[in-house]
């Protein structure tokens, strides 16, 4: 297999591993809420410092219609937040949140709301 590492595009170097074992939450629906969660690894251009996440597992861990997909989020949320990445694709860019850790705070409190 060719190697997958990424290659900072504006540098033409190698990224290095910057944080391993993160957890990409994919957001999909109208309102945006968390569709699938699944662990990469972030990388950094050691020039420039670019970050991006690559080597993604071959499959999400856990699907929203799981019945422990919201403690796997809560727990991540609650007790790994410096792991949590997010994959806003559904959102237009003038509409990506800042802060997914409290987006998904969120989203949890008013799910537990209307349970
Ligand atoms: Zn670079």
């Amino acid at each position: 297999m060719y190697k997958t590492k990424p290659i900072c595009s504006a540098c033409g170097l190698d990224m290095k591993v910057h944080k391993q074992g993160v957890v990409v939450v994919e957001m999909a629906f109208n309102p945006p809420s968390p569709y699938c969660m699944i662990n990469a690894d972030e990388y950094v251009c050691r020039n420039c410092g670019h970050k991006v996440i690559g080597a993604y597992a071959n499959e999400p861990y856990v699907y929203h219609h799981h019945t422990d997909f919201k403690s796997k989020l809560w727990e991540l949320v609650q007790d790994h937040p410096e792991l949590l990445r997010v994959n806003w694709e559904y959102l237009p860019p003038t509409q990506m949140r800042e802060d997914p850790v409290a987006h998904l705070q969120e989203w949890l409190r008013k799910e537990a709301i209307n349970a």
